[in-house]
C-alpha cells in the first residue's frame, strides 16, 4: 500500500535527488506550534513539486517506510520497545484508515456566526493527498531520525492494526499527555464517537510524583528533544491579559467585543478539557470552541490543552492553571511509554486507552494497488 504525504517548506523547496532518497534543505515541521522550526530531511521515494504554497511537495511511499519514519519522528526512537511497537500499531491504523478513506468525517456541526465559532481542523481537511507531514496528522520528517529499535519495532507488528468490531481500522488518535484522563472524540472534532475511542481514567501520565532525576532521564528516553518540559505537559499553568486575549481574537479570529471582562467555561468534555468558552467583552459575548480553537484563543501560538481552570488576580490578568498536552483523545504517549517501562506488553497498552478493540493483521485484499488508486 501507498501513502502520499504533503509537504511544508520554508519557503521555496530546496531538495536534490540521491537515487531512493531525497535531501529536503528546508522542511517546516510544527508549523504554527511553539516548536515551530525548519530541519533539513532525508526523504525516501518520490518526491512531486506541486506548485501549491502550503503544501509545495509531496512524497509518495510504501506505507511500511513510512511508519518507521513516524515513530522516529513522533516519539524518541530509543523509546521503550513495547511502546514503539504500540505507536507502530495506532500509527498503521490510522494511516490505514486515511487511505481507504474509510473514517467518518465531515463538516456537520461546525458553527460560524457572530454569536460562535465551534470549528475544528479534522485530517480530512486535505485535498490532493492523504495525509500532511505534520502534527496536524502524524509527524513524518524523514528517515534520518530511525534507529535499529524503531525498524524492530515496524518489522515485529508488520501489517497489525486495531480493529473495531466490524474490522475497520479505528480511528486511532493520540496526543502527547492526557493529564489523567483521556478525551472523547466529539469534543474535539466532529460530534461521533467512534468504536474504541472512549475516556478512560489514565493513572500513567502523571510524572509529577517521580523525583526529578527519575522523570528527567525518563522524559529523555521518551520524548524528542524540543518536545520535554518539566512535568511533561502533565500540568502547566499560563498567564494571559486581556489585552492579549483581545489581540488575539482580533487577529487570529478576526472578532472584535472589545476589551475582555470574563471568560465562562460553558461546557467540558469527560477529561475536563473545554468544549465551548464564552469570551464576554465590553463590546459584546462571542462562543469559542472547539478544544483546538480555544487553546488557539488564549495563547500566541496555542495552549497545551483546552483542560483547565480560571484563576482572576487582578480585573486584567487571567491565570490557567492546566492539565495535559494535546487534544487528549485516544492514546496517551507519556503514560503508554510509561506502562511499556513498567513492563505492559503493546497488546495491553492497546487495550487500554481503546477499550474493545481488537488487534488484527490486515488481508492481502485490503491492499489496494497503485492502478487502483
Ligand atoms: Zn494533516
Ligand atoms: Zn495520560
Amino acid at each position: 500500500m501507498k501513502i502520499s504525504i504533503g509537504i511544508m517548506t520554508d519557503g521555496e523547496p530546496i531538495f536534490k535527488n540521491i537515487g531512493d532518497y531525497n535531501i529536503l534543505q528546508n522542511q517546516l515541521i510544527g508549523c504554527g506550534f511553539h516548536w515551530q522550526r525548519t530541519i533539513s530531511s532525508k526523504l525516501p521515494g518520490v518526491l512531486h513539486p506541486t506548485g501549491d504554497s502550503e503544501f509545495p511537495l509531496v512524497n509518495t511511499i510504501d506505507i511500511e517506510t513510512y511508519l518507521e519514519c513516524v515513530v522516529g519522528s513522533e516519539m524518541n526512537p530509543d523509546a521503550p520497545l513495547e511502546f514503539l511497537k504500540t505507536h507502530s500499531i495506532i500509527s498503521r491504523s490510522w494511516a490505514v484508515g486515511k487511505v481507504l478513506g474509510c473514517h467518518a468525517h465531515s463538516n456537520e456541526g461546525k458553527i460560524l456566526s457572530d454569536d460562535e465559532l465551534r470549528t475544528w481542523e479534522d485530517t480530512a481537511d486535505h485535498i490532493g493527498f492523504d495525509v500532511c507531514s505534520d502534527d496536524h496528522c502524524q509527524r513524518y520528517q524523514g528517515i534520518q531520525p530511525l534507529t535499529d529499535k524503531a525498524k524492530e519495532a515496524i518489522r515485529a507488528t508488520s501489517g497489525l492494526i486495531i480493529a473495531d468490531a466490524d474490522g475497520n481500522p479505528v480511528d486511532a488518535r493520540f496526543s502527547k499527555c492526557c493529564g489523567g484522563r483521556t478525551e472523547t472524540f466529539d469534543t474535539c472534532w466532529q460530534d461521533i464517537h467512534p468504536a474504541s475511542i472512549e475516556s478512560v481514567k489514565d493513572p500513567w501520565c502523571d510524572v509529577t510524583a517521580l523525583d526529578v532525576k527519575e522523570r528527567d532521564a525518563f522524559l529523555q528516553t521518551v520524548l524528542k528533544d524540543y518536545d520535554r518540559s518539566t512535568e511533561g505537559g502533565y500540568r502547566w499553568r499560563a498567564v494571559v491579559s486581556a489585552t492579549e486575549i483581545e489581540e488575539y481574537l482580533q487577529s487570529k479570529f478576526g472578532i472584535n467585543i472589545g476589551h475582555i471582562i470574563n471568560l465562562i467555561p460553558l461546557e467540558r468534555g469527560a477529561s475536563g478539557r473545554i468544549k465551548r468558552l464564552l469570551f464576554k467583552g465590553d463590546k459584546g459575548d462571542v462562543i469559542i470552541g472547539k478544544e483546538l480553537m480555544i487553546r488557539k484563543a488564549l495563547a500566541p501560538t496555542h495552549l497545551y490543552s483546552s483542560w483547565f481552570d480560571i484563576e482572576r488576580p487582578s480585573h486584567d490578568m487571567f491565570i490557567l492553571n492546566g492539565r495535559g498536552w494535546g487534544h487528549g483523545v485516544g492514546l496517551c504517549q507519556v503514560g503508554a511509554a510509561r506502562m511499556a517501562q513498567a513492563g505492559h506488553s503493546a497488546e495491553e497498552i492497546l487495550h487500554f486507552y481503546y477499550p474493545g478493540c481488537r488487534i488484527e493483521r490486515m488481508e492481502e485484499s485490503d491492499e489496494i494497488t497503485d492502478n487502483e488508486r
